[in-house]
This record gives C-alpha cells, structure tokens and sequence, in this order.
C-alpha cells in the first residue's frame, strides 16, 4: 500500500491511544468500500491531480486508502471533466493544519501554533479559512451601537492580524467535510486527515484539522420571525441594526414623532446587554421592550451580575415582559392620521410600518400581550453548521450531539477522528460533573490554546493534555458607562459602574488577538477617556484587595483620607478638590474623572451637519455649518451662534461627544453657522486665559474669519452674531458681550445681536433668593473654586464673575451691545438657579436698554440638556434658543 509517509516521523495517531471503537462504529463504510464522494467522482484521476499540483501522487493514494484497499476517492466516473482545484500548500515535507473558522476559537488556535517552538521540520504549515475577511471581537459588538468603539478595533482584518506570521489566510466559506482519520489504517502508516471543500470549489487536503466554526443565530422560529427580526450575532448584523436604528433616529428628528419602540426577544446575556445599550442610546427618545420565557433575567448568571444587570434595566426606559414567549411576529400599517393599524398599505394611506408581536403568556396568571415595535431584534437560539456540512453519503461521518455540536473528548478531538480538533460553540464537550461547557468566548478562548498545544504534543509524538475550563468569571456591558463583573478568583467580588465597564474594557484590549492590535486599540481607547475610567479601576481594585482596616473610634477626616492615600503614593496627595470636575494632587497632577472622550468632527449622520476644527485667529474652534447650507439660505444669510461649552473652567471641550452633539443639534434646528470655542482651561491656564480666548475667537467671527474660511465668508450674516454659552461657557459669553462693548470692538458691519445665557455660573459674596438657605461651606465652595481657577483675582467680589457688584461694573453691563438677552434657568438647578434670575433681575436695573427675556426648564437640573437632549424639556430648551436666534 503507498502511503505518505508521516514526514514528521510518527504515527498517524497519537502513541498509545488506538483509534477508539467509535471511530469504527461512527465509520460510515465499516472497512467496506462504499462511499462515493458525489463532488469529487466525476472530476479527478488519481494520479492526474498530484502531478498538477506538483505534489507526490503517494499523498493521494493515501486519501483514496483504508485498510481495505480503496476506501477513499471512487474511481473517477469521467476522466475528461476538469479537475478541482487543490489548495497549493506551499511545502511538501511538512504538516499541514487546516483550521475552519477565525474566531475566538479557530485564530487564537492559529496563532497559539505560530507561538510555539518546533523541533527540526515539524513546525507545521497553517491554513485559516473563514467566511469574513475580518475576526469580530463579538463581546464588543455592543459598542458599535453606543458609538464607543470603531469597527477596526474590534473587527481587525485577519490579513492585518496575521502579517507577521507564516499562517495562509484564505477568505472563502466551508461547503463539505471529509474527514478520513477515522478509517482504519496499518499500523506504522501515516495518512492524510481528509479533505474539505470550499464554496470557491477549491479543495483543501489536510493533515490535521481544527473545526471552529461557531454557531449561527437561529431565527426561523416562530412566524416571522426570521422576515421581520434581526439576529445579533456578526458584525453584519450589528452593522444592519446600527443603521436601522439611525434611520429610526433621522426620521424623528426634528418632529414631533412617536417614541422608537424597539422590542428585544429574549433576556440572556446578549439580550439584557442589548436592551441596556440601546435603552441608553435612545434616552427619552424611545422604549425598549424586552421578552423573556422566563420570569427573571440571565437565568444563569452569577447573581451578582443578574442584580447589576436588573438594577440598570429597572432604572432604563426598559419595560420587562417576563414570563412570555412570542407566537407570532406581523407587520402592519399605521395609518398617519389616526395611528389606528391596518394590515394594508393602501388602507392606511400611506402611513407608516410597524411590527406586532404576540406574547404568550408562558407562566400562569399572566395574560397574553401584543406588543407594537419599529425594530424587533431576535437574540434566543443558535445552531451548528457541521450538520449540514456533512457529506451527504455518510451524513453521521462526525458525531453530534442533539444540538448539532461535535462531540469531542477531553483533548479536544473529536470523538472517533484522531487528526480533528474542534473547539468553541461548534464544539460540544463535558466538564467532569458532566454539564456541557458553555458556548462562550472564554471556552473558546482557553480551548484555542489547549488545541495549540495538543497539535503540538500530536505531531511531535508527545502526550495529549485534557482540557480543563477554568471559569474566569463572568461579565456584561450594561451601557456606555456601566458594566457588571463577577471574578471567579475573588469570591463575592462583583465590580459595576464605570469601574466595572474600565475594567471589562482592559480585559478585552488584553484579549485582543496581537501584541500590535492590542496596543493599537489600547492607545485608542485610551485617547478616548480610557485613561481616567482605567485610574478609577486602580483605586477601585486598590481599595479592593487592601485589607480591612481596624475600625477607629472617630470617623476618618478628609485630612485622615489624603495622608493614608500619601502614605501609600506621593502622588495622590490631594491639593485642591473641585467635585465632580477634577482634582489637583500636590505633585501638580491633575486627574479629570471625567475623561476627555473626544467624538471627531465631520458629518454628523443624525442631523446632516457638517463640522471641522480650524484655527480661529490665535484661538481654535470647532466651525459647524447646517445642512444644505448653500442651497438653503442666500450667500451671507445664515445667522452665526459663538457657543462656550461648561464645566466650571476646568474641564470640556467642543469635542466632548455630548458637547458636540448639542451643538449639531442647536446648529440643525436654527440653521445657524455654530461657533463651538476651544478655550484654555485652568489650573493648568487661569483665568483669564479664557476670557483671552474667547474674545480672540469672537473677534475672528466678526472679522468675517478673516475673509480666509469659506464657511463664514460664503455664509455668515456678520450682523446676526450671537454669544451663548452654558453654566461657566454663558459666563464667558457673558463676559464677551461686556468686551464687546468696548469702543471698537466691533468691526463695521457685524454685530453682536444677543446673547444666550443658559444656566449661567455667577456667583457673589452676598447670598441672592434662595441662597440665604444655603451654608457656610457653598458659599466657601464657591469662593474656593473662583480662586482656583482664576488666582489673581478679588475672590467673589469680581466683576466677572459678580457683575452687578460695583455702579463700575453695573455700567459696564449695562452697556453691552445686544439688542436681547435670553436667561434660561433650571427649576431644579439648586446652585445656580437663583444666580440666573439674578442675573436677569438686575440687568434690568442696571439701565440696559435692549430686550431680557426669561426661561425656565421644569423638573430638570443644571446642565440637563446635555444628557436630556431628545426629552421633553431638552427639545423645549432648544427650540426656545432656536425662536430667540430666528426672531
Ligand atoms: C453579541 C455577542 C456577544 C457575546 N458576548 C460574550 C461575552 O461577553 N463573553 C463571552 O464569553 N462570550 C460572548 N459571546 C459568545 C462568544 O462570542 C462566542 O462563544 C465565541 O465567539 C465562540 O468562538 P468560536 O471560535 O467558537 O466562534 P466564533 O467566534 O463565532 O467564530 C466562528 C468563525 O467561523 C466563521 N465561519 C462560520 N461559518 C463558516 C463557514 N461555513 N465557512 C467559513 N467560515 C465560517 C465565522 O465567520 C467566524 O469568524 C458573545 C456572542 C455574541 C454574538
């Protein structure tokens, strides 16, 4: 019998273990010649096909072989049809490894094998197939719709990945497996693993194979399911979602529309992570409605992440349907006028679509429900492919289990096939209390190394490890900022909030597959405010693991916490507090919670507006300009809003994402050219630093910027120039309008037409209205943090900041060039409500002879609009701006 001999030198099976009796059992020929391969009997002569590809024709033989004689290939029926053709492994002599599928399980396997030293020539040849051209980070899936991560980070291009090794990665779909390691062979005689085919219609022939090809989401289900719902499974899908919900967004924007409801099937892990990135994502602008069987959540979570996970979905604009099962999903119409639905299009004249899902109650006492959605996403259910990979004549060639997973044993290859490995959700494997291992990212992950290994142990004739899954502990995104971890190694420890969602996020950049990727996303995520969510972790895992101290008889002090933290590093001695913005230690660091997420310039898909970041004379500013601009207005029509962002003149920026979603927004509905001023911020630049920016950019605006930036010379109405600015940004509007006043300071031609003052930081040493109530330590607060940010001043009897405090300062503004000033205040802004009536009341008084009008939000807080921005009260405000702006 001719036979390739194993090159490497061992048997074909590991020493020691004979095939076992499954493989004969499983065995669709039973030593018998009797499978015929339907693909390949009309297309190749053995003997023709090695010597095409220039490879030994023993090789073939070999696959044509078992122990009875010709158990392999049936003869060719034509030998005139062309041949397949055959993968071109670009060496003869060594092993060769196929590995289907790139994910969590087939690239780490891939890349485990390239890090693992070889003797003589046995480092083997490593082929990766797979569907996609790129490898999907999955867990992260949900951060494509919160907007915190891009798709290269967590779907790297596996070309890119694997550059800098020898794995041949081939961009093509599995369509048929045929192994042959579980033919009988002599001993001493090494053969060929089998051979698999490629929708290409290339034909790959392995040594050894490693099947990881995952699950797919199951979605034929219930009627219609699978035509109105969405899975959630591969970034295609992830991307469809993203842009549906973006269509959902655009087409409510700017109307009065009804909420997006957007029903979510099933409350796994996938399902809560879902509905709480989404809940978040659509803040008041829609609901969430979430389906589960069961009557709790996550049924298999550890309990500390199921709380986590119910507290946020509790606190979300998430309505929780418990106890139900969906028996139907339709799509109807609603008609534009009445909203009543129809089944027909015509019927509605012309109204608008929407899903209907049908609830069963699955729990006694409950009733049955039907529930209206714009989007349904479908997350219950998943299947194995390998079924139906099989080949047709010897459909049970590779044992599955009832849900379609191959069986393996505990080193990983599959039972009765010594040369197939399969690992992750394709793979179905025991532990030893004998509960299947769960199909999750971690059990890939750690299999893909074990895999690695015993490919290694195999073709270098050592012994095969079992695999062993050592739950890490469990871990769930519940939103942009908050996230819930229960470690295994550290009982009872569940980490949540920010600190949980910093810490989830350095597990993933320290999962990601390369040491280049890694540092490539970790230098992303950490320009975008990973950095403070990382130093909160510290303090949080610091504070975790340090012992219990003894108690003390007399509650620590706030001197008593800053010399233990410098006790235990020098660094963090506090110096200056200035909650919740920042905090200065001794050493002159300055440590911003907060972050500096930045969310670039560019069109902004919700409102069509587009932004850049230029240089506006010595100062920057980011320039926003409305859709279709050109065509809407006149050359020189569009009015022009100068924007100073908040944050106590310590933090902010125009490209803090809620910052730079506002101003889309205002810029959208005014169709004003926005000007969003990037100021220096203290301590690092005291005051005035801001001021001095500030006007450096006001008086490139007037200037018409320079004549030198087509957006404001091709658009701006130079005499239709507005400050405005929130909390700390309408101080320094404030202060600019006063300068404004200057003689001079106004170019022929432009003017400042009014000023927009919402939620306004003025500050004073006597107490205004309600402020009498407040005590002691505010108003030392406020005294401090003036001092802080701008130490050369006189304290709280300054003028920019008190601005009626002297008959000096009263003249200077009531001499401000505006012809209208708006205050906005908040009914809920406990701090600085007052100061804004104030500020109003005595503008008044002090003699300005131009327009004061007054508004108030209700129910809201300081600054609400920022996270409120599609609220109720959010879109008021807006509009208010907008009327002041237009009129
Ligand atoms: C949205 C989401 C969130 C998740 N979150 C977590 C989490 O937080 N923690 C956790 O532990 N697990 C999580 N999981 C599960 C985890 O991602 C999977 O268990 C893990 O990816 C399984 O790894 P795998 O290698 O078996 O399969 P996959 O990672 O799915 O990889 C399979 C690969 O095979 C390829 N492929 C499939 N069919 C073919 C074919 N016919 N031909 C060629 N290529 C093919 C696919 O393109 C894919 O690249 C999540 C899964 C999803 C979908």
């Amino acid at each position: 019998m001719s036979c390739r001999a194993a090159p490497w030198g061992r048997p074909s099976a590991p020493r020691g273990r004979p095939f076992p009796a499954s493989a004969r059992l499983h065995s669709p020929f039973g030593g018998m010649n009797s499978w015929k391969n339907p693909v390949l009997k009309n297309s190749w002569r053995i003997g023709d096909v090695p010597a095409m590809f220039g490879l030994p024709s023993g090789l073939f033989r070999c696959m044509a072989s078992n122990g009875s004689g010709d158990a392999g290939f049936s003869r060719p029926q034509s030998i005139d049809e062309a041949p397949m053709p055959l993968y071109p492994w670009p060496d003869k002599q060594r092993p060769r490894v196929c590995i289907l599928g790139g994910g969590f399980g087939g690239l780490y396997t891939a890349l485990r094998l390239e890090s693992l030293v070889w003797p003589g020539n046995n480092k083997p040849q490593v082929m990766l197939v797979d569907q996609s051209d790129r490898f999907v980070f999955k867990p992260m899936l949900y951060e494509l719709l919160s907007g915190e991560v891009d798709v290269w980070e967590i779907a790297p291009y596996f070309t890119e990945l694997l550059k800098n090794t020898s794995v041949q990665f081939v961009k093509d779909s599995v369509k048929l497996l045929r192994p042959s390691d579980h033919l009988r062979r002599e001993p001493g005689v090494s053969c060929t693993g089998g051979i698999v085919h490629l929708e290409s219609g290339t034909v790959v022939e392995y040594d050894w194979l490693v099947l990881a090809l995952g699950a797919e989401a199951k979605i034929d289900v219930v009627p219609g399911s699978a035509e109105y719902a969405l899975p959630f499974t591969t970034l295609e899908h992830a991307l469809k979602v993203e842009s549906e919900l973006k269509m959902l967004e655009r087409g409510r924007f700017g109307k009065k529309s009804p909420p997006i409801q957007v029903a979510i099937v099933g409350l796994g892990y996938s399902g809560v992570e879902l509905a709480a990135t989404i809940s978040e994502r659509l803040k008041n602008t829609g609901t969430v409605k979430a389906i589960n069987f069961q009557t709790t959540i996550c049924p298999n979570a550890p309990p500390g992440n199921r709380e986590a996970a119910l507290k946020v979905l509790e606190s979300q604009n998430i309505q929780l349907f418990l106890g139900y099962s969906v028996n139907c999903i339709r799509e109807v119409y609603a008609s534009e006028d009445s909203g009543s639905m129809v089944a027909d299009a015509k019927e509605a004249g012309g109204g608008y679509k929407k899903l209907v899902l049908e609830l069963q109650a699955a729990q006694r006492g409950l009733q049955s429900q039907v529930l209206e959605a714009d989007l349904v996403l479908w997350t219950v259910g998943s299947q194995s492919q390998i079924l139906r990979l099989q080949p047709p004549d010897a459909p049970y060639v590779i044992p599955l289990n009832g849900r379609g997973q191959v069986e393996t044993e505990e080193t990983l290859q599959v039972k009765g096939h010594p040369r197939t490995f399969a690992i992750g959700d394709s793979a179905a494997l025991r532990d030893p209390s004998g509960k299947f291992l769960p199909a999750n990212a971690q059990v890939a992950f750690q299999q893909a190394d074990f895999a690695g290994w015993n490919l290694w142990a195999a073709i270098n004739d050592r012994p095969l490890l079992p695999f062993r899954f050592q739950n890490l502990g469990e871990m769930m995104t519940l939103g942009r900022n908050d996230a819930a971890i229960t470690a295994n190694f550290i009982e009872g420890l569940t980490l949540e909030g920010p600190i949980g969602h910093a810490a989830r996020k350095l597990v993933y950049c320290l999962r990601m597959p390369t040491d280049e990727h890694r540092v490539k996303v970790g230098i992303s995520w950490f320009a975008k405010g990973a950095v403070d969510s990382l130093a909160s972790l510290q303090t949080a895992v610091a504070s975790a693991l340090s012992p219990p101290t003894t108690p003390t008889t007399a509650p620590p002090t706030a001197a008593d916490a800053a010399t233990n933290r410098c006790a235990m590093d020098p660094d963090s001695e506090v110096a200056f507090d200035f909650p919740p913005y920042l905090c200065q230690y001794k050493s002159g660091r300055v440590h911003r919670p907060g972050g500096d997420a930045i969310a670039p310039a560019g069109t902004d898909p919700l409102t069509g507006v587009v932004s850049k970041d230029i240089h506006a004379g010595p100062a920057r500013a980011r320039v926003y300009l409305p859709p279709d601009a050109s065509a809407a207005a006149a050359p020189g029509r569009l009015p022009v809003v100068v924007y100073f962002h908040g944050g106590g003149f310590v933090v902010g920026s125009p490209a803090r994402p809620s910052t730079h979603a506002y101003l889309n927004d205002l810029v959208a509905r005014s169709g004003a050219v926005g000007v969003s001023v990037y100021y220096r911020l203290a301590p690092e630049h005291a005051l005035p630093a801001a001021y001095d920016d500030g006007w450096a950019a006001v008086r490139w605006v007037l200037a018409g910027g320079d004549g030198a930036d087509p957006w404001l010379r091709d658009h701006a109405d130079l005499s239709r120039v507005f400050l405005s600015g929130c909390s700390a940004g309408a101080n320094i509007a404030h202060n600019m309008a006063v300068r404004a006043a200057a003689p001079g300071a106004v170019p022929e031609g432009a003017a400042v037409r009014g000023l927009m003052a919402v939620h306004p930081y003025f500050t004073g040493k006597e107490p205004v209205g309600a402020e009498a109530a407040f005590g002691p330590d505010v108003r030392e607060f406020m005294d401090r943090t003036w001092r802080f940010v701008f130490p050369g001043s006189l304290g709280l009897d300054d003028p920019n900041v008190n601005p009626f405090v002297t008959d000096e300062a009263r003249a200077a503004v009531a001499g401000i060039p505006c012809e209208r000033v708006l205050v906005c205040v908040a009914e809920d802004d406990v701090l600085l409500k007052e100061r804004g009536l104030w500020y109003a009341r005595e503008l008044k008084a002090s003699g300005y002879a131009g327009e004061i009008e007054l508004f108030e939000s209700k129910g809201v807080g300081h600054a609400f609009q920022f996270d409120q921005l599609g609220s109720g009260e959010g879109v008021k405000l807006q509009e208010r701006l907008v009327e002041f702006i237009k009129k």
